[in-house]
């Protein structure tokens, strides 16, 4: 096993339960050569801080596994960690209403770089990187015994870019139903577990949907942009929404939605979906006055369209001022960012610099952070990387 050095710097970050290993916080990193390799990390004197695996990703080099110099990273350890992690879901497990939710999240639960998420008995993998890969027999072989799935899927995020590569994304077992349907909070999503990089749904705003449909959109007109397959608009439908406009960019964006309405008893063609740039709509919007009780932002961190570079740690003040000529007098904006380079107190920043740069009053109502199965590591803030609030627009 390789022996790893900390920096005097970094001895403190280890002690305190940093879970990254970042090339900067160590002295020999330049001795680590196999992805999947282990090393342990000593100070300056040779006391032992952690054990760990040598991975590319992102900014790091690897993640600590263990912080007890005798214990083996074995089919032993990953047993355990699988076992603690499904147990920890115990009432997701069991629950009727739910049947899709993440079942093992990273450096959360003890290892990072590959999380787990489980969608009524089969599960899908996410391998972030060549190093977690190595250790796929002893994972699979360990959710097998902690899940008992029917079926097992992948996605490998580690091309050169950290992104995902296409291929047959299923690995084991039973295949899943095309689409499969889950439940969450007893309503249905259609799921594509071989279908690309996003399975058509996103787990983490749980939350934050049901929020929707339970406190904010009852008679209320409802815009939700950047809508993907419109979970939010289905969960506003169910609320008892006037009516919900869906719009995003991607041409997939209508069909995925129209499904997501019908497997829910909803007409689809009482409500709109539009495919199109969410920028050239608020114009189209403004000309047209048209306002809305309720607007739901959710962006992706960093996007990319024909005439728009969109990134959240930049744009997204603009983007709420945008919003807030849309939204009605006494009305609510639902903003959300997953980007992990904004912390909440950035992100709120943007939001009072928007409503100052407006003129307008607001007050925050309530806010969300990442659902329980979305388990966080504490000594690693960039892991909880959800910030969602729903603000009161006192115009
Ligand atoms: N809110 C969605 C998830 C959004 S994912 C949900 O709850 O499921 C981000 C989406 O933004 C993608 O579907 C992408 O197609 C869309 N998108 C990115 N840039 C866009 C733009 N300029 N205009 C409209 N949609 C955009």
């Amino acid at each position: 096993m390789q022996k790893l050095q900390a920096k005097p710097a970094s001895v403190k970050l280890f002690q305190k339960n940093y879970p990254l290993v970042e090339k900067d916080m160590i002295e020999n990193s330049g001795n680590l050569k196999e992805e999947g390799e282990l090393f342990t990390i000593s100070d300056q004197k040779g006391g032992y801080l952690g054990t760990g695996y040598y991975a590319i990703q992102n900014k790091g080099i690897g993640w600590i596994l263990s912080r007890r110099k005798d214990e083996q990273i074995d089919q032993l350890f990953f047993n355990k960690k699988v076992q603690e992690a499904a147990d920890y879901r115990s009432s997701l497990f069991n629950s009727e209403e739910t049947t899709a939710f993440r079942l093992f999240n990273g450096e959360g639960d003890g290892i990072g770089g590959v999380t787990i998420d489980y969608f009524e008995g089969y599960c899908l993998i996410n391998w972030y990187s060549k190093g977690i890969y190595t250790f796929r027999n002893e994972i699979m072989t360990a959710l097998q015994h902690a899940a008992g799935p029917k079926g097992i899927y992948q996605k490998k995020r580690f091309n050169e870019k950290g992104q995902y590569i296409e291929e047959d994304d299923f690995v084991w077992g039973e295949q899943a139903p095309y689409p499969l349907l889950v439940k969450e909070n007893g309503v249905q999503f259609a799921v594509y577990l071989n279908e690309g990089a996003m399975v058509g749904v996103f787990l983490d705003q749980r939350e934050v949907r049901q929020a929707i449909r339970d406190r904010y959109s009852n008679g209320k007109t409802v815009l939700n942009m950047f809508s993907y397959t419109g979970a939010f608009s289905v969960f506003a439908a169910l609320g008892g929404a006037a009516k919900t406009v869906s719009v995003d960019v991607a041409n997939r964006s209508l069909p995925k939605t129209i499904e997501q309405f019908s497997i829910n008893g909803i007409d689809h063609e009482a409500q709109e979906i539009i495919v199109e740039d969410v920028f050239k709509y608020f114009k189209y919007a403004a000309r047209k006055e048209k306002t809305f009780d309720l607007v739901i932002l959710d962006p992706p961190s960093f996007a990319k369209s024909k005439k728009h570079i969109f990134s959240a740690a930049k744009d997204y003040k603009d983007l709420l001022r945008e919003t807030i000529h849309l939204t009605a007098s006494g009305g609510v904006i639902a903003a959300s960012t997953n980007a992990s380079s904004v912390s909440d107190e950035k992100f709120k920043g943007f939001i009072d610099q928007a409503f100052k740069e407006e003129k307008v009053k607001y007050r925050i109502l309530e806010s969300f952070k990442l659902p329980e199965d979305f388990r966080t590591a504490p000594a690693f803030k960039q892991g909880s990387y959800l910030k969602v609030h729903f603000i009161n627009v006192l115009k």
